[in-house]
């Protein structure tokens, strides 16, 4: 395995430095969280500025109107960023982290020219209905069905926990296109719009406040058959293809901002008088350790998965992304945890500026797979343990 950089990938980690040094200093402040319009308009001219310096889509194919960068150029991409304290990629999460790449791998022409170029300028936001009330870890158990009428699917159900839906132009939706056949022969990926008659949103207000995500209701929503991504009742399949993408790069970035936060964490404690606190300096320099391993471990991932997959671009870390997500969501929890002790009871006053995100790791052992969920992969995949049921 080698993890040092070519002299390109140096070459491009000073360019981006310095096209980063010239132009977060004219953005303008980022919106609060709660304030979803105002913060997808934000994200989406971010994300505008990263197209227009040839930035966006950084590690999508160029025949689907990325860059066809490696996915090592892609992961410098994600530390300069972080470091240099760019905006998140936010309301675009969906659309360029998993909906967009699976639509240039599994979409046809006309579809990858309809519905990639609009996510990688910025201009329309997708979400993403999967989980049900009853379907969530198992998501092959999903109801929501849809009904063929001449040239559309007439589809009724429920989703539940969809991120960003609120301020979504579209929504990667799975359905039953099939009820009797084996539960995971009898599933769609159809692209939604999000302002066709029959969607109702129903904002969920989370623990740290916001109503970032929500409930959908759809009353017999019609969708061309045309907006189906992937042969019917082939989903499934093209679902794996979604998920290993979500679990595969998307959360590596934040690796950097743990990092970030840790070290803030550490001048508190110097400053506050915490850090004579033995127990609680190993506590944080364990964590450092932590984050630096996690770090290690998504280079080798990506250097894995550049070397099983010379075309470069669409490469994504396979079954070692749940590693990454079982240890990068505990240790993240434990941040926020070791955090509070560093600033005491202040803790408890939701106008602290942890506090929100101290909320928020919480739900990120359920997000995209629970912990249990990713142990049961690693047990089955990686470490080839029998299943069990
Ligand atoms: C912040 C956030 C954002 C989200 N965004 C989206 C989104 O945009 N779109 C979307 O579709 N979904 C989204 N989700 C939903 C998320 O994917 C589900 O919550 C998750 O898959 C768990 O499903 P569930 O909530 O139905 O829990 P359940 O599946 O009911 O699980 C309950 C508990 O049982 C455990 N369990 C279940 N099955 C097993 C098993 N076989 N072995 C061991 N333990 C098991 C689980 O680990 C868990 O602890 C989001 C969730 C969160 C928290």
């Amino acid at each position: 395995m080698d993890l040092t950089f070519t002299k390109e990938e140096e070459e491009f980690r000073r360019r981006l430095r310095t096209w980063l040094r010239e132009t977060l200093p004219k953005l303008p402040a980022k919106p609060p969280p709660d304030q979803w319009p105002a913060r997808r308009a934000y994200d989406c001219a971010w994300q505008r500025a990263l197209y227009d310096a040839g930035y966006a889509g950084l590690h999508w194919p160029t025949d689907a109107g990325g860059q066809g960068a490696t996915p090592t150029q892609h992961l410098i991409f994600l530390e300069e960023t972080e470091l240099a304290g760019a905006p998140y990629v936010g309301a675009n999460f969906v659309g360029l982290l998993h909906a967009g790449p699976t639509i240039a791998v599994e979409g046809t022409a006309e579809q990858r020219a309809r519905w990639l170029p609009p996510i990688l300028r910025g201009e329309e936001v997708w979400c993403q209905g999967f989980s049900e009330p009853d379907a969530g870890s198992d998501l092959a158990s999903l109801r929501t069905r849809a009904v063929r009428d001449s040239d559309a699917y007439i589809v009724t159900g429920s989703k539940i926990w969809t991120s960003h839906a609120e301020v979504a132009d579209w929504c990667e939706l799975l359905v039953r296109t099939d009820a009797s056949a084996p539960r995971h022969r009898g599933i769609s990926w159809l692209a939604m719009p999000m302002d066709a008659p029959g969607v109702t949103v129903r904002p969920l207000r989370t623990l740290a406040g916001s109503t970032e995500f929500a409930e959908l209701f759809l009353d017999e929503v019609r969708i061309p058959l045309s907006h189906r991504v992937g042969a019917e009742n082939d989903g499934w399949r093209v679902t794996m293809v979604t998920l290993s993408y979500e679990r595969g790069t998307a959360f590596v970035g934040e690796v950097v901002a743990c990092r970030r936060t840790l070290a803030r964490l550490a001048r508190t404690a110097k400053e506050n008088g915490r850090w004579d606190d033995a127990v609680l300096r190993r506590r944080l320099g364990r964590l450092n350790a932590e984050f630096g391993a996690l770090w290690r471990l998504t280079q080798w991932n990506v250097s894995a998965a550049e070397r099983t997959s010379p075309g470069g671009g669409s490469a994504v870390p396979g079954v070692g992304g749940s590693v990454f997500k079982l240890r990068y969501s505990e240790a993240r929890q434990e941040l926020y945890e070791a955090a509070a002790e560093v600033i005491g009871p202040e803790a408890l006053d939701a106008g602290h500026p942890w506090t929100a995100d101290r909320l928020s790791a919480l739900s990120y052992t359920i997000a995209a797979g629970t912990s249990q969920i990713q142990q049961n992969i690693i047990a089955e995949r990686i470490l080839g343990l029998p299943k069990g049921r």
